[in-house]
């Protein structure tokens, strides 16, 4: 069996013992909202197409989705879920309601 270790600090992971697992999926959302913009700020279509013939489509896609999962131990873990929660820019604001999340 291939060793196992933790993502974030390398520790290794025994098989057996207790590991956390984080599945992140970050992806792209519109909320169907379409402003009239009459200004010239906005490149022309042709332009955007030009870009995104340009792009590499592995760009592309995880511009839209990206899926991965981390694999911790628990002082990571614990780490993790804080860092999260109260990130450097300040906290995420988690809804505490039901009913805010729309996925
Ligand atoms: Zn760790």
């Amino acid at each position: 069996m291939e060793k196992r270790e933790c993502m974030r600090c390398g520790v290794e992971l025994p098989y057996g013992s207790l590991i956390y697992l984080a599945n992140i999926r970050v992806f792209a959302d519109f909320d169907g909202v379409i402003l009239d913009s009459e200004e010239e700020s906005d490149p022309p279509l042709e332009q955007l197409l030009e870009q995104i013939q340009e792009a590499d489509p592995k760009d592309l896609e995880k511009e839209v989705y990206e899926e991965f999962t981390l694999v911790l131990c628990k002082s990571c873990r614990d780490r993790f879920v804080h860092e999260t929660q109260h990130p450097w820019e300040g906290s995420f604001r988690l809804p505490k309601g039901p009913g805010r999340i729309l996925h």
